[in-house]
């Protein structure tokens, strides 16, 4: 079974609010009559059974949103299923991983971003958007971090990433990303500004020099490795233009379906 669950929480933005705001404009985007339930590697969604998407999680307070998303997604794990969360911004893959960790100890994580968001802390806030693979890494939750699409290293971002030996193929490195083979369960973190503001310019921080759609269908579509769970993190619907963005995530929602139905 595959859980779709919505996280609206976007209280730990650094820059614009809006990504709480995501869940449901991803799935009307994934139900639009505009296009159809097939995705490329030929599954049909709609009529198959082995996936729901459940009412996205209600009133998540500052204080104890963490400890809220940690035992929604645990829940969803002990129940044998695999998760992929809509919306927020990027510090819930935090809790995310704090409930995956636990069930896969042996897990690889793909990270697509234009930002490595492995600042110690930003603006004095630990959990912010900009941290949650320091934290990760830290609490070994992941025992390999893959981030593809980077753009923005700063001199502290590079040092943090040789202390935890993450493994950045920036964006000018791209066709890298080719080469990497994953094994055992991978977790798909997929940040929307990996991609470039000219294909989703619905998100909080325009980066400039980023990943066609092509690009980021054919990562997900190619990846070599077992894949156990993904979020899509970072879409801000106030800064889309006529829901382009919406339909983006709504794609990218339907292929990673395809892909972990390929798989089991
Ligand atoms: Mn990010
Ligand atoms: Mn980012």
């Amino acid at each position: 079974m595959i859980t779709v669950l919505g996280l609206p929480f976007d209280r730990n933005s650094s820059y614009r609010r809006g990504p709480a705001a995501a869940p449901v404009h991803i799935r009307q985007a994934f139900h639009s009559d505009s296009s159809n339930r097939w995705t490329e590697n030929g599954i049909a969604l709609g009529s198959l059974p082995q996936w729901q998407i459940l009412d996205e999680l209600q009133s998540l307070d500052r204080e104890r949103a963490f400890e809220q998303i940690e035992s929604a997604v645990s829940e969803t794990l002990g129940a044998k299923a695999r998760l992929i969360s809509l919306g927020g911004d990027h510090s819930v893959t935090y809790p995310i991983l704090r409930a995956y960790g636990k069930q896969y100890p042996d897990l690889s994580m793909l990270q697509l971003d234009a930002h490595p968001d492995l600042y110690d802390e930003f603006d004095g806030n630990r959990y912010s958007h900009a941290c949650p693979f320091a934290r990760i890494m830290e609490e070994n939750l992941a025992k390999r971090l893959v981030q593809v699409g980077i753009r923005t290293l700063t001199g502290h971002q590079r040092e943090q990433a040789q202390r935890f030996g993450v493994e950045v193929i920036e964006m000018r490195g791209i066709s890298r990303a080719d080469q990497i083979v994953f094994n055992g369960p991978v977790y798909l973190s997929l940040d929307m500004d990996c991609l470039d503001p000219a294909f989703a310019p619905g998100v909080s921080h325009h980066e400039p020099g980023g990943m066609s759609t092509r690009d980021v269908l054919n990562i997900i579509q190619n990846l070599r490795g077992k894949l156990v769970g993904a979020d899509i993190v970072e879409f801000n619907p106030e800064r889309d233009l006529h829901g382009m963005t919406a339909m983006v995530a709504g794609k990218l929602l339907k292929e990673i379906m395809g892909k972990m139905m390929e798989e089991s």
